[in-house]
């Protein structure tokens, strides 16, 4: 690899970090306007999640579509060069996901993905609402 797309992919990956912040800042912000009370980037969980409600037994993570390649999702696609070295790579991502995923239910936690194709203009209303209800529901379901 030259140095040039070093550069360029560094960018981007920044570019993809901030905006993942931010949509993990809007989910954390409507939490928290609903009372909701957090902790963010549990390390000591697997797969840190992005949001921890330990009240709830819930636990959230904000995807990004492209890394944690959300199926038939528009925004889910290959980059068309070095097709071979994103699908290992996406695929391990996957993979790692479904693993922290199972081992978080094992140890009784209610898990939530929220997909960032979900949290677009038009349709985050809707997915935080139903959120909401998730994260309420996962209470009554442990409880009964
Ligand atoms: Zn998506």
């Amino acid at each position: 690899m030259d140095n040039h797309s070093k550069e360029i992919r560094s960018y981007n990956m920044s570019q993809i970090k901030s905006k993942d912040n931010k949509l993990e800042l809007l989910v954390r912000k409507y939490l928290f306007s609903k009372g909701f009370r957090y902790r963010k980037n549990a390390k000591n969980l697997p797969g840190s999640p992005d949001i921890v409600l330990p009240k709830y037994k819930t636990v959230i993570f904000i995807n990004g579509c492209f890394w944690h390649m959300h199926e038939g999702c528009q925004y889910s696609v290959k980059p068309k060069s070095n097709e071979e070295y994103w699908s290992e790579k996406l695929l391990r991502n996957k993979e790692r996901d479904n693993k922290n995923q199972e081992l978080l239910r094992r140890m009784g936690w209610n898990v939530i993905i929220v997909w960032e194709c979900e949290l677009k203009r038009d349709k985050k209303d809707i997915r935080l609402n139903m959120l909401y209800n998730q994260i309420k529901e996962g209470v009554i379901k442990n409880n009964y």
